[in-house]
């Protein structure tokens, strides 16, 4: 399979799923996770339509925005573990940065984006499963967190991202994602100054079709697109 079949074969799968859970394909966006890929294998995916590529690595995402930065309209993604050194390389270069995780990185991301002159849309990373692997704040932290906001003038949070525990079985996701949206929809728009929720980050190559049903705006895929690692 080359990689236009398989996301042709993935957008068929997310559009069948959309329409399960009664929504409109186009409400969700299919973030490429490029991480494990080199540029020519992410103009493939731009040729086949992708936009929207995900990096977890700060410098990778730096390089590799510069070394395509020709190709029109092409969004990058910071979707990896995000360290107040590295926020340098993502700020301004970045569409959306999908894992901010406290009020230091808030205001080091304002600031830099200050600087450039600009306004970087993140996104807040929760760890609802409390995994010490993995980054993020716990349900509880939100609120504080969201507040934070209030002081920035160049850094808007658009929304929560979250990576539940994996699972043999996608839909005991499920109930990971639906939290998620919950939380979205008690920390209403006006709230919270800079803080606008629209966006659900949630689901990967092994449950993206639990998490569309359950109200993701961004799915974020790599190996069902560019195979395993
Ligand atoms: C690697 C990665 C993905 C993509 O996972 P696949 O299972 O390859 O689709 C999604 N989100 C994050 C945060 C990742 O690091």
């Amino acid at each position: 399979m080359t990689v236009a079949q398989n996301i042709a074969e993935l957008r068929q799968r997310i559009t069948r799923a959309a329409h399960a859970a009664h929504r409109h394909p186009e409400e969700i966006t299919l973030v490429c996770v490029s991480k494990y890929v080199d540029a020519d294998l992410i103009r493939q995916a731009y040729d086949a339509g992708v936009r929207d590529f995900g990096e977890n690595y700060a410098q990778g995402l730096r390089d590799k925005a510069r070394e395509l930065s020709q190709l029109p309209g092409i969004r990058w993604h910071f979707i990896g573990g995000l360290q107040r050194n590295k926020v340098k390389y993502t700020t301004g270069t970045t569409h959306l940065i999908h894992s901010v995780h406290s009020a230091a990185l808030v205001q080091e991301i304002d600031r830099r984006a200050a600087a450039a002159g600009l306004t970087q849309d993140v996104l807040v990373q929760l760890n609802l499963a409390g995994e010490a692997t993995k980054s993020g704040i716990t349900a509880e932290e939100l609120s504080p967190l969201l507040e934070s906001f209030a002081s920035c003038d160049n850094c808007r949070c658009v929304g929560l991202m979250t990576m539940p525990p994996f699972f043999d079985d996608p839909q005991r996701a499920a109930p990971y994602f639906t939290r998620l949206r919950e939380l979205r929809d008690q920390h209403t728009s006006g709230e919270h100054k800079g803080v606008a929720l629209q966006h659900l980050s949630m689901g990967m190559s092994g449950d993206f079709e639990a998490a569309i049903e359950c109200g993701a705006t961004l799915i974020r895929v790599g190996t069902s697109i560019f195979g395993p690692r």
